[in-house]
């Protein structure tokens, strides 16, 4: 393929599967980005030979710089670094596997430099829909989701003429704690949350699926990507992760895409699109799975799918709120400073006494509220 791409997190559970599509698909890696973890990218770009690396953590740039001393690699530091492998000029299209909204700015300086997105960065759309998706239009880019959702209503949209879709139907796993009253989930562990029935990810996206913040934000991120107000997304509970996502058309006829659980078939359609490609993924055997469960989600054990509906609803800044909020919670809960059900109950406060009716949705007006919000949360 003559594809060129830039990966941003290519350490964590997306951008090392990102790299599994890239590598049996022959793109071309130009940058690629971490946190902190250098072992990892050091090994990354030993292998893929990009042009440019960079790592948030000035320490740990320093040791990759040094460990890579022998290539001719340039390595890159802080957010300078990770901005400059948003926009190389080598990259036709950045994906973007950053956790949290940290990807926002990320997101918006590639759009800015002409690049197609891939995005994962579910976070990115939540915090800063509005504006995101105005630099899309602006630039003419193309913004592909990689979340198993979306990239499933993507791929039944393909062919739809417009007008056509009259709902879509996210489906959701259920995570860690499916089927358990607030009772129950009053002494969950966060070694049980981690503890995912389908899905190998990062933590954050973990623990989201078992408060079923995970939905909320699939939500608002469907409502910017496909244009579709709150009334018209619905969430099924679907326990196996075989079907990934549904669209109803306007004659009421269910188009679904079906497969194995494995995110590298949303990642290389994302990165292949229109084309389709042989994939390392495994072949569904519906015959073996047998039974497809449905069931509708219990929001009022699971409050934060409901919270993001709300904020979807007022819109302006509330989404950026509720999402900040559940980063800071989430962290929180992770240390182990606070029980899995304060998670919904800062976020509900959080989105509760927000009131933005005079501020506009701006770049700088979304990183000072998600700024002041983990603040609250994080330094009361
Ligand atoms: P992860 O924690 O495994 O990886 C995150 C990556 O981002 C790492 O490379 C890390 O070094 C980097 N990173 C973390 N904080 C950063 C910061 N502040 N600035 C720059 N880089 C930073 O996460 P993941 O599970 O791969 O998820 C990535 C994104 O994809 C999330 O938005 C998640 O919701 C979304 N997503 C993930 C999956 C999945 O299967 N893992 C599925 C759908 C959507
Ligand atoms: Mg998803």
């Amino acid at each position: 393929m003559t594809k060129a791409i830039s990966i941003l997190g290519s350490t964590g559970s997306i951008g090392v599967q990102t790299l599994d599509v890239a590598r049996m698909h022959h793109i071309k890696v130009i940058a690629l980005t971490a946190n902190k973890r250098i072992d990892v990218l050091e090994q990354q770009a030993r292998e893929f030979q990009p042009l440019m690396v960079a790592v948030l953590d000035q320490a740990a740039a320093l040791q990759l710089k040094a460990a890579l001393a022998d290539t001719d690699i340039a390595v890159y530091a802080g957010e300078e670094g990770i901005l400059a492998a948003a926009q190389h000029p080598q990259a036709d299209t950045v994906v973007n596997a950053i956790v949290g909204a940290a990807g926002l700015l990320p997101t918006m300086t590639a759009i800015h430099a002409g690049k197609n997105i891939a995005l994962a960065n579910k976070e990115t759309l939540v915090a800063g829909g509005a504006i995101v998706k105005a630099a899309v239009r602006q630039q003419g880019v193309s913004l592909y989701p990689v979340d198993s959702e979306h990239s499933a209503i993507f791929q039944c949209l393909q062919g739809c003429p417009a007008g056509a879709l009259k709902k879509v139907i996210l489906t959701a796993s259920g995570g860690s704690f499916y089927g358990k009253t607030k009772q129950e989930l009053r002494s969950v562990t966060v070694e049980q949350a981690l503890k995912h029935p389908n899905w190998n990810m990062g933590a954050k996206i973990t623990i989201d699926s078992a408060t079923l913040m995970n939905k909320g934000l699939e939500v608002i991120e469907a409502s910017w990507l496909f244009e579709v107000p709150d009334e018209k997304i619905d969430v099924l509970i679907h326990r196996e992760s075989i079907i990934h996502s549904m669209i109803q058309l306007q004659d009421n006829s269910v188009i679904a895409q079906l497969g194995v659980a494995d995110m590298r078939i949303p990642i290389q359609y994302a990165l292949t699109y229109p084309q389709r490609m042989p994939s390392p993924v495994k072949e569904l055997d519906l015959s073996a799975i047998a039974t497809l469960t449905f069931a509708k989600p219990d929001t009022d054990t699971f409050e934060c799918l409901a919270i993001c509906r709300e904020a979807l609803r007022r819109g302006g800044l509330w989404p950026t709120v509720a999402n900040a909020a559940n980063e800071a919670a989430v962290q929180l809960f992770l240390e182990g400073k606070i029980t899995f059900l304060q998670i919904p109950e800062l976020v509900g406060q959080a989105v509760g006494h927000w009131s933005d009716t005079d501020n506009t949705v701006t770049l700088e007006n979304i990183l000072a509220a998600d700024r002041d919000t983990r603040q609250r949360i994080l330094r009361p």
